[in-house]
């Protein structure tokens, strides 16, 4: 074991992605000191042999990097700007990460106040689902200091296969939204190709699979494909976060007077999903957006 393997990481936020980059961080040989503010999230990872945290203050105490893996820009601006935060108490390796999904300009302003108390922080967010940070498969956009990511680079290679630094900082950020932009479209446009082959009767698992050798061929297809098919909406990744991502994006893109009216489309979806109660089911349940529209599948 190489002396970084030893090195300890403080990690906040348990949830769906980040449990999972936890346990692959001790399998890759590091301490992990865990926190979320719910006590059940980090007694579960406890079990596993990580040092559980009763605070942000307390994962970071010993840390030679922080990891923050949290639901948006509110949460992880009260991690490291709020009161007991990273800004008041500093982890001693001086090296923050955020691998959540938030928006490229707040990372800018958080990364200024850190920058202020020495602290460099890198915008990592993340693609490929629960699948991949359960597999450690994860494709990790680096935005920051080059420095930082050298340092960084051994953690995110206990998560992640595909790991790219795409620039300064916010730069993470704005790939990942680019990555959702395209993930979102995507998904519509396979459940109006899903819808229209319902409407004609053909067999929609045969669709499908002749779609995936085709140049239609796409990773949600794949993936949600036979949920959409099944009927079956449990969550992987949730439709209040991709509606959290597509607002993230068009705020980006209002800023810089860029035009997104695909973007727009699908958001005013994802707006009808949330409002029939789809919230907090995983992005397939989009289909039945379309159920609803075409009065066919499921109510
Ligand atoms: P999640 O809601 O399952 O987990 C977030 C965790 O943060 C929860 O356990 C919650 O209790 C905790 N938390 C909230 N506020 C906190 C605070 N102030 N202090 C400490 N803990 C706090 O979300 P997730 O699915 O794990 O996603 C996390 C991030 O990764 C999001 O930004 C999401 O957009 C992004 N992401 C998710 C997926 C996916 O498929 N789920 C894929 C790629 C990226």
């Amino acid at each position: 074991m190489t002396k970084q393997d030893k090195a300890t990481v403080g990690f906040i936020g348990l949830g769906t992605m980040g449990r999972e980059m936890v346990i692959n961080l001790m399998k890759a040989g590091y301490a992990v000191h865990a926190y979320d503010v719910r006590r059940e999230a980090v007694d579960d990872v406890a079990t596993q042999g990580a040092v559980a945290a009763g605070s942000v203050a307390g994962a970071a105490a010993n840390a030679d990097i922080v990891i923050t893996m949290l639901p948006d820009t509110p949460q992880v601006e009260e991690v490291v700007l709020g009161p007991g935060g990273l800004l008041a108490a500093p982890p001693p390796g001086r090296l923050v990460v955020d691998m959540s999904t938030i928006a490229p300009q707040a990372v800018r302003r958080m990364h200024e106040a850190l920058k202020g108390v020495g602290v460099a922080l890198l915008d990592a967010p993340v693609s490929g689902g629960p699948q991949g940070a359960k597999n450690a498969a994860l494709s990790i956009m680096v935005g920051g200091d080059a420095a930082a990511f050298e340092r960084a680079k051994p953690f995110f290679a206990a998560m992640g296969t595909t790991i790219n630094h795409v620039g300064a900082t916010g730069a993470g950020q704005t790939v990942k939204l680019c990555n959702q932009l395209i993930c979102g479209i995507n998904i519509q446009a396979i459940c109006e190709a899903l819808a229209l082959g319902r409407a004609s009767g053909v067999d929609l698992a045969q669709l499908r699979q002749v779609l995936l050798g085709g140049s239609a061929a796409s990773w949600m297809l794949d993936k949600l494909g036979p949920a959409m098919i099944e009927g079956d909406v449990r969550a992987g990744f949730r439709i209040d976060l991709m509606f959290k991502d597509l607002r993230l994006v068009q705020e980006l893109a209002q800023a810089l007077f860029v035009p997104l009216p695909a973007t727009a489309l699908v958001t005013s979806q994802y707006v009808d999903a949330r409002a029939h109660g789809e919230g907090g089911n995983g992005n397939q349940a989009l289909f039945r957006v379309y159920d609803r529209m075409t009065g066919q599948g499921r109510p």
